[in-house]
C-alpha cells in the first residue's frame, strides 16, 4: 500500500505494510547505498549482502559532525555520485544522520528510510528534521527535508529489545494525548506484550501516528505553529534525557507527566486524565515520576530553543486528546517542577 504526501518541501512515499525485498521493485539499487548501524548490520546480513553498506556504531553519539565528515568520505571511496540513493536503515539516530548526510552531500543527493524501531516508524522518521548534535545540544545541526520514501516493515521489530519498545510507545502514546483520545482510550486496554503479539494492531497504531504527524507537518513544516504540539513531554523530557542520560521514550514519558501536572494547574485538565496517562504508561514499562534536581532542569530550560524571554512555550493538554501552546513563565514552571 503506498500513499503519497506532499509537504512544502517535497512529496513522499509512503509504504506501508511492505517489506524489505520491495526495496528491489522500489528503486535501483545499483544506484543505493544502504546507511546503517552496526548492531543491525551483525543482525541482518541476510538483507544487506549483495548491497554497498556503510555503517555507523549504534548509539546517539553517532550523532556528531565528526560522524558526517567521515561517512562523506567513505561515500567517496565507494564511488557515490551525485546519483546515489541513500537509504538509512535503522532507528531515529540512523534516519537523522542519513536525511542530513543526504541534504548535504555533493549539495544534497536522493534518500530514503527503512526504520526499524518502533520510535522511528511512528515518529522520528516521519517528518523530514534531520540533523545531528553539538556536544550537548541535541539536533543543533540540521535541515528539514522530505526523504523521497519511507518504508515499513514490521517483522523488522521482531529482533527490537523490550526496551526499545517501551521508548517507541512513549511516543505512540503522545499522539493519543495530543490528537487522539480514542487512541489513547486503545493503547490505555491493551499492554505491550499485547501489541507486541498483534502485528494488525501494531500497524494500525503505527498509521495513525503517521497520519497526524504528516498532517500536522504538512500544514507546519516549519514549526511555526501547530507542529509546536508534538512537542508535547519533550521540553522537560529532553532536559531530563541529558541530565540522567535517560533513554529519549523514558524521558518524554516523565515529561508527559510533568506536563500533565502543570496542566491540571493551568489549563483545569481533569486530574483522572493524568492518573489515565500514569496507568497507561505503566503498562507499557515506562517510568512516570523521577526524583529531579529542579534546580538542574531549570539551568537547562533556559537554553531551550523553544524559550523567549522569561517564558517558555509549553505544551499542555486541556483535555485527551486536546493539546494547547501555552506560554508559561520560567518561575512557574520551576514551582510546578518543585511542587511535583
Ligand atoms: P531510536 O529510534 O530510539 O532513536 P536508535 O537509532 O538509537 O533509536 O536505536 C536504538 C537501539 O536499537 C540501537 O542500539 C539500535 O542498534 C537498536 N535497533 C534498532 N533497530 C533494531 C532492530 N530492528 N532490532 C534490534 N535492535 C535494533
Ligand atoms: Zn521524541
Amino acid at each position: 500500500m503506498v500513499q503519497k504526501v506532499s509537504f512544502p518541501s517535497g512529496t513522499v512515499n509512503y509504504h506501508l505494510h511492505s517489506s524489505f525485498g520491495e526495496l528491489y521493485a522500489l528503486c535501483d539499487m545499483q544506484q543505493a547505498v544502504i546507511l546503517t548501524d552496526e548492531h543491525i548490520a551483525a543482525l541482518y546480513p541476510h538483507l544487506l549482502k549483495d548491497l554497498r553498506v556503510i555503517t555507523i556504531p549504534a548509539g546517539e553519539d553517532s550523532k556528531s559532525i565528526t560522524t558526517i565528515a567521515r561517512l562523506t568520505k567513505e561515500l567517496l571511496e565507494i564511488g557515490a555520485t551525485r546519483d546515489t540513493l541513500l537509504i538509512g536503515m535503522g532507528g531515529g539516530v540512523v534516519t537523522d544522520i542519513t536525511g542530513f548526510l543526504a541534504a548535504v552531500f555533493m549539495r544534497g543527493i536522493r534518500c530514503g528510510f527503512v526504520p526499524t524501531t518502533l520510535l522511528a516508524m511512528a515518529d522520528a522518521a516521519v517528518g523530514g528534521k534531520n540533523g545531528v548534535n553539538n556536544g550537548m545540544y541535541k539536533n543543533m545541526i540540521g535541515t528539514i527535508r522530505q526523504p523521497e520514501f519511507i518504508l515499513y516493515d514490521i517483522q523488522l521489530l521482531q529482533t527490537l529489545p523490550q526496551e526499545e519498545w517501551s521508548n517507541g510507545f512513549a511516543e505512540v502514546i503522545k499522539y493519543g494525548c495530543i490528537f487522539d483520545a480514542g487512541l489513547f482510550d486503545e493503547l490505555a486496554q491493551h499492554d505491550l506484550a499485547w501489541y507486541m503479539q498483534n502485528n494488525d494492531a501494531l500497524n494500525k497504531v503505527i498509521e495513525r501516528c503517521v497520519a497526524w504527524k504528516n498532517r500536522t507537518v504538512a500544514e507546519d513544516e516549519h514549526e511555526k505553529g501547530i507542529r509546536k504540539l508534538l512537542n508535547f513531554g519533550h521540553t522537560a523530557g529532553h532536559a531530563i534525557e541529558k541530565l540522567y542520560a535517560l533513554p529519549h521514550g523514558k524521558a518524554v514519558a516523565i515529561g508527559m507527566m510533568i506536563a500533565c501536572h502543570i496542566s491540571e494547574q493551568q489549563t483545569g485538565l481533569d486530574a483522572a486524565t493524568t492518573q489515565q496517562l500514569e496507568a497507561a504508561l505503566q503498562r507499557y514499562h515506562l517510568p512516570v515520576h523521577m526524583a529531579i534536581d529542579t534546580a538542574k532542569v531549570m539551568a537547562l530550560l533556559q537554553t531551550d530553543k523553544k524559550r523567549k524571554d522569561d517564558s517558555i512555550n509549553y505544551i499542555l493538554l486541556q483535555d485527551k486528546g486536546k493539546a494547547v501552546i501555552h506560554p508559561l513563565r520560567l518561575p512557574v514552571i520551576e514551582k510546578a517542577l518543585a511542587s511535583l
